[in-house]
């Protein structure tokens, strides 16, 4: 199965569909990511946070697959969100992850109560020059996050990756992703699932004979953005790659736009400090 590409703006490839650990403990990311691989997927989103980079790491080596022909996100925790704070952070992932470098390192979130995300910026960039990412990004920020890291003058993120399904299309976020040459990443793309469920998306997945989670991956990936659904369930794992192969129209692509309810799953990027 062909996973099409998104140029970064530090011109690097990345898979536009990946496959996304969240919530899935260290052993079980151990199973999903090899199931995910075996499918097709080349991309792992995983953090930090998440607990689960060594069953990652253990997937991966256990693949066979070539370094070069995966793409492999972490994120830094809250915790690590200072000038001194990047480094260790990513080192203590990549031992973890049994790797040299990552595709994509990420700042989880903003954090906005101090302004440490915009000390942590300029160790990221540090980072990628010393070889240990090959690209850099954040995540969860908001347009006036965004504005304040572009303001420092130096390297533009490549990627921001934020909450982002039909019922929270997040409008204004990738608006100035646009306007700023970062691409969007759809985190919790399904909705956590909840998206599955709306007559609206399923009406749509009867009439082209394909699935729910199909319909709302189509829609993201029409849109140019970067999905990484999650599920543990093999028949589900490969269904969700399926969704490179659905052309929706533009009347049914009309219909998911209208979806949007401001209805967050997670956190609100304004307020949450860890
Ligand atoms: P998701 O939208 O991918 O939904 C996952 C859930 O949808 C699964 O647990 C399962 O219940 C259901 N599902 C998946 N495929 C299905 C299918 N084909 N049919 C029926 N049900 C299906 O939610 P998510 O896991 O929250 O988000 C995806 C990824 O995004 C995460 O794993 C993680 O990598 C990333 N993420 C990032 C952040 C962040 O702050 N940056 C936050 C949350 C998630």
């Amino acid at each position: 199965m062909l996973i099409p590409t998104v140029a970064l703006n530090d011109d690097n490839l990345m898979p536009q569909l990946g496959f996304g650990v969240f919530q899935v403990p260290d052993d079980g990311a151990h199973r999903a990511v090899a199931v995910a691989l075996e499918a097709g997927y080349r991309s792992i989103d995983t953090a930090a946070i998440y607990g689960n980079e060594a069953g990652v790491g253990r997937a991966v080596a256990e693949s066979g697959l070539r370094r070069d022909d995966l793409f492999i996100t972490t994120k830094l925790w809250v915790d690590g969100l200072s000038r001194d704070g990047v480094r260790p952070g990513l080192e203590a992932s990549l031992e973890k992850l049994g790797l040299e470098s990552v595709d994509l390192y990420l700042i989880h979130w903003p954090a906005p109560a101090s302004d440490n995300y915009l000390r942590a910026w300029e160790s990221m960039e540090e980072i990628r020059e010393a070889g240990l990412a090959r690209s850099i990004g954040v995540s969860n920020f908001l347009p006036d996050h965004l504005r304040r890291i572009v303001d420092l003058g130096g390297t533009v993120p490549a990627v921001n990756q934020v909450e982002l399904h039909p019922a929270l299309q997040n409008r204004e976020t990738i608006a100035a992703n646009d306007d700023y040459g970062i691409a969007t990443e759809a985190w919790s793309p399904l909705g956590q699932g909840a998206a599955l469920a709306d007559p609206a998306v399923t009406e749509i997945a009867e009439a082209y004979g394909v699935t729910p989670a199909q319909v709302v991956l189509a829609w993201h990936l029409r849109q140019g953005r970067i999905v990484i659904p999650k599920s543990v369930t093999p028949a589900r794992i490969a269904e969700n790659l399926g969704a490179t192969a659905v052309d929706l129209q533009d009347r049914d692509l009309d219909v998911l736009d209208g979806l949007d309810r401001g209805m967050r799953t997670g956190p609100d990027p304004k307020s949450f400090n860890g």
